[in-house]
C-alpha cells in the first residue's frame, strides 16, 4: 500500500536491516567513523559515517557521486543522520578501508562516532533566511576544519557536538548542543512607517515577545530600546521591521553545556558564557579561537564519559568561567532561574 504521505520505511531499508529489523543486541566502534551493530541472527553491520557540508548542502552532482559509492559497497542504500552525517550502510567488512578512501578522496572525512566530534550542524541562515544575524554554515565550516582531528579521532572524554543558529531563534539547536553558536543582532529593528500601513498594529505590537512595541500616534509605533531584546519576531510579522541588524551590529554568542539526550545528567539548555563576539569572515578567528578554548579545557580537565556539561556540573560555573579564563556575570550563567519571574511577567504571551 503506497498510502498518503512519506515513501514507506521498508523500501528505504537496506536488506540487511530488513533481515534484522528489531534483532539488534549490540553495537561497538571498530574505528572512528565505523558502527558494527550485532543481530541475534548471528550477522555484523557494518556503518561508515562521513561528514556532510554545512546544513547538509550538495549539488546533484555530489549526489550522484555518494549514491555510486552507496551502490558499489553498500547496496544502494544510504542515510542521513540528525547531525547531517551520511552513513553507508551494511558495507562488507574486507571493503571499509577501501570506501573510507574513496571517500577522503572527495573531501568526505569519515569519523563522527563515540568519544569525536560528532557532525556540526547549523540552520540556513544567510543562505535563504532573513533574519540571520551570522552566517552559521561558514562558521561551521571555519570549526569542522579546525577540529578535524577531534571528528576523525576518538581523542575526546566523550562526545562533542557543536550546533549553530542564525539568530536567536535557534533553529539550529544550539542551545542544546555542547557548543552553540547563536547570532545575535544588537540594534533596534527599523520602523518603516510606509510598509507599516501593509501590517495590522495589534497584531504587531502582539507578537513582540516582551511588549517592546508601542503605539505612537496613529498608524504608528516605537520600540522601546530598553525592552528589546532583538529577536527578530516583528520582523517576520511585518516588512516594517525589517531588514533588522546590521554589519556592525551583528555577531554571536556563545552557549555551552547544552545537551538534547537524557543519558548522564540528561537533558540540559546551553548557559551563555560569551555574550558577543564579532563576524569576521570568512575563517571567523575570534569565534573559532573561543570554542578551541573551551574545547581544550574541557579535554585537560573532564573525565572519561564527561560531556561539557557534566564537566561544569561536577565542578561547577565559577570555575568553568577561571579554567576558561572568560570574565563571568550573573547574567551569562544564570539559566533564566533567577530572572525567571521578571521574564515571564514581560512576555505578553504569557497570561499570569
Ligand atoms: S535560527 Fe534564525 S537565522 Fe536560522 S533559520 Fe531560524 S530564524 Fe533563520
Ligand atoms: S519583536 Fe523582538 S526585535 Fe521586535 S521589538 Fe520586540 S523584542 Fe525587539
Amino acid at each position: 500500500m503506497p498510502g498518503i504521505g512519506i515513501p514507506s520505511l521498508a523500501s528505504s531499508l537496506p536488506p540487511i536491516v530488513k533481515r534484522n529489523y528489531g534483532r539488534w543486541i549490540s553495537h561497538e566502534h571498530p574505528r572512528p567513523g565505523v558502527i558494527k551493530h550485532d543481530s541475534e541472527s548471528g550477522e555484523a553491520c557494518f556503518t561508515v559515517r562521513a561528514a556532510m557540508p554545512p546544513n547538509a548542502r550538495v549539488s546533484t552532482s555530489t549526489m550522484r557521486m555518494l549514491c555510486g559509492l552507496a551502490d558499489e559497497f553498500a547496496e544502494g542504500f544510504f542515510r542521513v543522520t540528525q547531525r547531517n552525517s551520511i552513513e553507508f550502510i551494511g558495507v562488507p567488512e574486507g571493503r571499509i578501508e577501501e570506501l573510507i578512501a574513496r571517500l577522503a578522496k572527495q573531501n568526505f572525512p569519515v569519523g563522527g562516532t563515540n568519544r569525536s566530534l560528532h557532525n556540526t550542524t547549523c540552520c540556513t541562515g544567510y543562505m535563504h533566511c532573513h533574519l540571520a544575524a551570522t552566517d552559521p554554515a561558514a562558521i561551521m565550516k571555519a570549526i569542522s576544519e579546525m577540529l578535524h582531528k577531534e571528528y576523525t579521532t576518538d581523542c575526546l572524554p566523550a562526545k562533542l557536538k557543536i550546533s549553530g543558529s542564525g539568530c536567536i531563534n535557534n533553529c539550529g539547536e544550539g542551545s542544546c548542543a555542547d557548543i552553540g553558536i547563536v547570532g545575535i543582532h544588537r540594534d533596534l529593528p527599523p520602523v518603516n512607517a510606509e510598509k507599516l500601513k501593509g501590517c495590522e498594529l495589534p497584531l504587531v505590537i502582539s507578537v513582540c515577545p516582551v511588549g517592546a512595541i508601542k503605539p505612537k500616534g496613529p498608524g504608528m509605533v516605537e520600540i522601546d530600546p530598553k525592552k528589546c531584546i532583538h529577536c527578530p519576531a516583528c520582523s517576520v510579522a511585518c516588512a516594517a521591521f525589517a531588514p533588522i541588524g546590521s554589519p556592525d551590529g551583528d555577531g554571536v554568542a556563545i552557549v555551552v553545556g547544552g545537551k538534547a539526550a537524557n543519558t548522564g545528567d540528561g537533558p540540559a539548555i546551553a548557559k551563555m558564557v560569551i555574550p558577543y563576539l564579532p563576524n569576521n569572515p570568512p575563517y571567523f578567528p575570534e569565534i573559532t579561537q573561543a570554542v578551541r578554548n573551551i574545547v581544550d579545557v574541557w579535554v585537560a580537565n573532564a573525565q572519561p564519559d564527561e560531556r561539557i556539561g557534566e564537566w561544569i556540573n561536577r565542578i561547577g560555573w565559577e570555575k568553568f568561567f577561571q579554567k576558561a579564563k572568560l570574565p563571568m556575570s550573573f547574567r551569562l550563567v544564570d539559566g533564566y532561574d533567577a530572572r525567571s519571574l521578571e521574564y515571564a511577567k514581560a512576555n505578553v504571551r504569557f497570561r499570569w
